[in-house]
């Protein structure tokens, strides 16, 4: 049985309490991870508040804070290995998936690195002539940075890589569900130098760990990805401390085929869509929108590939699907299809709980051709199931697509340039990709539409997100102030 302990203010240590954690590969538990009640989290924040004042981290310069980062990014590099093997354990991510993404998260480091001393103040050409007026830039204060268990490295990179860089302090929390490599993480960052309280890693449950982080009176931000009912209860706590949020929520893609297309490497698109990370992703292209020309012969490829993946042990390098990461998420999955077929909607593959230990569940596709109604056309499953619509014309693609409450991504494949642009204009979706799918970069922002959430995560701006402005007037004249009952 492994051992996982918190990481505040520098030091590691057990919490207040233990909760057990399950291989979702086998159900068995295998480790057992600190629960941080409100005593630890209360501690946490106030860490985080104490060096964020520090001379340490508060005088500290722009460019020693950017080779910090640099070195954490090396770090993470040399134990990809390791971070990765514990997120496939603890997650049921496949190795295949956590080995490259961890890799490339390191990359998101080395990018915030280099911006921490791009991020500039302004001087303004102010409207009198006796003033010099000019901006800085300042960090927020106390972010709070809440992840779910699916891809938490990655989805803590864009949290503490700009936060950190725009010289604020961090609370992370992890999911309760598969904390184990943001724990492991909390060991790598502690060799890189920071101060003590610069970073401060936690986990706990919502109702008590969640709750107290995010209406903390020194918490200046919280930066949260999640579903969005978790998302309604956080914004209600930023009332109590009028905290900023970024929301990084759920998503219900539409993936548009038109008939131009080339049907074995839009097929292959598609799989990669809805069928990777095991359906377990927030841009996952879950609403399969395609010209009724070719729907019959896209869906006979499809189905033969999704009848091709091979399911199997997480930590295996061969599989390309492993198991659920809760037995929730598979729950979940089994009402939502029960549901659609009730509502006239027609599985074509898939669909029932594998017969073997564990949380697995297979690569669906569901028809929905006659029931559009069905709920698997608006409900999240965070699972590798695809639902299908067929369309006539462009315009019927479009509304379908934006038929949505999320807006998170999108994909569009169509060789015609014209129809392609008329589509990026039409979508309402913070992410747009075209011939390809489920492409992400440090460089390019992140971030959602609707019920998908408000903020962008990855490039400039989301560094800029935290820090905020202070203006400075400074008078150049030596004359007398003049008539003080006038503003000037
Ligand atoms: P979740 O909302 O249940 O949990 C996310 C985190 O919020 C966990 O750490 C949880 O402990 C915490 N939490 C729960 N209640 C809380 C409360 N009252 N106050 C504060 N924190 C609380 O999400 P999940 O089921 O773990 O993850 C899946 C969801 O995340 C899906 O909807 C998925 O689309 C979304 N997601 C979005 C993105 C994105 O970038 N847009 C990326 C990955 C996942």
């Amino acid at each position: 049985m492994q051992h996982f302990q918190h990481y505040i203010d520098g030091v590691f240590s057990d919490g207040s309490a233990q909760f057990e954690s399950r291989d979702p590969a086998t159900g068995q538990v295998w480790a057992m991870m600190p629960e941080a009640r409100t005593n630890d989290v209360n501690a946490a924040v106030e860490a985080a508040h104490a060096a964020f004042f520090a001379p340490e981290w508060s005088l500290m310069t722009a460019t020693a804070r950017g080779k910090l980062l640099y070195r954490l990014a090396d770090l993470i590099a040399e134990n990809a290995q390791t971070l990765a093997a514990l997120e496939t354990r603890d997650t049921g991510k496949i190795i295949r998936e956590t080995s490259a993404q961890i890799a490339y998260v390191a990359e998101y480091y080395r990018y915030y690195a280099g911006l921490v001393d791009k991020i500039e103040g302004a001087h303004l050409p102010i409207d009198k002539p006796d003033m010099e007026v000019w901006l800085r830039r300042e960090p927020l204060g106390v972010v709070a940075a809440i992840v779910p268990w699916n891809s938490q490295l990655f989805l803590a990179a864009v949290k503490i890589g700009p936060a950190l860089a725009a010289g604020c302090t961090v609370v992370l929390k992890a999911s309760e569900d598969g904390p184990a490599p943001m724990l492991e993480f909390a060991r790598v960052f502690d060799q890189a130098g920071f101060p003590p309280g610069v970073l401060n890693v936690i986990t706990g449950f919502g109702a008590e760990c969640g709750a107290v982080l995010t209406r903390h009176p020194k918490v200046n931000h919280v930066a949260f990805t999640g579903g969005p009912e978790t998302a309604r209860h956080i914004v209600r706590n930023s009332a109590e401390n009028l905290a900023s949020t970024s929301l990084e929520l759920g998503g219900k893609s539409p993936f548009i085929v038109f008939e131009d297309v080339d049907i074995e490497s839009a097929v292959n698109a598609q799989v990669s869509a809805i069928f990777a990370a095991t359906g377990q992703s927030c841009v996952a292209g879950s609403r399969l929108i395609i010209s009724n020309k070719i729907k019959d012969v896209f869906l006979a490829r499809l189905k033969e590939k999704a009848e091709a993946v091979v399911i199997g042990a997480p930590d295996d390098m061969a599989t390309e699907i492993g198991p659920l990461c809760t037995v929730g998420q598979l729950d979940t999955a089994l009402d939502l299809v029960a549901r659609s077929k009730g509502a006239g909607a027609i599985v074509i593959t898939g669909g029932q709980q594998l017969d073997r230990d564990g949380t697995y569940f297979p690569p669906t596709i569901i028809d929905c051709s006659h029931a559009p109604d069905a709920p698997c056309l608006t409900h999240e499953f965070f699972g590798p199931v695809l639902s299908v619509l067929g369309f006539d014309t462009e315009e019927e693609a479009l509304n379908l697509a934006n038929d949505t409450a999320f807006g998170l991504a999108s994909g569009v494949f169509t060789k015609d340039l014209t129809r392609a642009h008329r589509m990026i204009r039409g979508i309402r979706a913070g992410i747009v990709w075209v011939n390809t799918y489920r492409v992400v970069s440090p460089i390019a922002p992140f971030g959602g539409h609707g019920l998908s959430g408000h903020g962008r995560e990855g490039g400039m701006q989301a560094a800029l997100d935290y820090t905020k402005t202070k203006a400075v007037w400074l008078r150049t004249s030596d004359e007398p102030i003049p008539d003080p009952f006038v503003m000037r």
